[in-house]
């Protein structure tokens, strides 16, 4: 049976880029599978209650059903930080006390500094602190990052494969360096939750836009070392506008909700997007 989902962040209104996107997870789950939906609101400090109403309203306006109860992220918070302990015990994560602005500093000084799907890597600055030091600067109140040791994490699992749009390639979760998993204000990154997340909800298969592709990449790692199951990926083009330019919740594309105040109905909606 194929399991999907759709998971929205609540830090503005849906757009129709969101609803193609949700429009797509629901179909691909197939006559008999199961659609999900699942609230990352990880982000306290961005996420509002509002823009949840909101995704529950938009998403039925358009005619999409989901199990209930919907995860939310925010609940989770034990289950993230087990995994992170796991993680943690093995070695394979360690804290990095590094500002943001020392570690730019730090990459404006290495010519060439190579470049991640999510940014520069971290140049690894704090993986060689040996344990009383860090010891010593947690205990001073020092705040830390948890970071996966990348090249540890990698040896660990070995060379790893991973299947987007029915085909299976070689995974290289390397192009993301000593990736931050947890910050104190954020205890879960979005790659550690996501990937926990599908599993713990039974997904068999990811879709999402094509602009997280590369991610698939570090949860296919995070799912072997956390012996969780392998999920399929299909990642989808982007909706852009006129002029090309990719729909963006604070930009150029109008909220679902006004498009319905504009007396476009869900079916009119739904053939344009293609899901007639
Ligand atoms: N919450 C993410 C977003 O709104 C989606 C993540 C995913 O589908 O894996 O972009």
């Amino acid at each position: 049976m194929i399991v999907t989902r759709f998971a929205p962040s609540p830090t503005g209104y849906l757009h129709e880029g969101h609803a193609f996107s949700a429009l797509f997870a629901a179909a691909a789950s197939g006559p008999g599978g199961r659609f999900l939906l699942r609230i990352e609101d990880i982000d306290t400090t961005r996420c509002r209650p509002e823009f949840e109403t909101a995704i529950y309203q938009d998403l039925a306006w358009l005619g999409l059903t989901w199990e209930t109860p919907v995860r939310r992220q925010s609940e989770h918070f034990a289950a993230y930080g087990a995994a992170l302990h796991q993680l943690r015990a093995r070695s394979l994560v360690y804290p990095c006390f590094c500002t943001r602005k020392e570690i730019a500093a730090e990459i404006a000084l290495s010519a060439g500094a190579p470049q991640g799907p999510d940014g520069p890597l971290y140049p690894g600055t704090c993986r060689g602190l040996d344990e009383a030091q860090r010891a010593a600067r947690i205990a001073r109140g020092d705040a830390y990052a948890l970071r996966l040791d990348m090249a540890r994490a990698a040896s660990e699992a070995g060379a790893l494969t991973l299947v987007e749009s029915g085909r299976r390639f070689a995974a290289t979760p390397g192009i993301f360096g000593d990736v931050v998993l947890a910050r104190k204000e954020t205890p879960a990154s979005y790659h550690l939750a996501v990937t926990l997340d599908d599993a713990l909800q039974g997904v068999t298969l990811v879709t999402r836009g094509e602009d997280l592709r590369p991610a698939a990449h570090l949860h296919r790692l995070l799912q072997a070392l956390l012996g969780l199951p392998e999920p399929e990926w299909r990642h989808h083009a982007l909706l852009t506008d006129a002029a090309g330019k990719r729909l963006a919740k604070r930009d150029n594309a109008p909220p679902l909700r006004d498009l319905r105040a504009r007396g476009i109905s869900p079916a009119d909606l739904r053939a344009r997007l293609g899901f007639a």
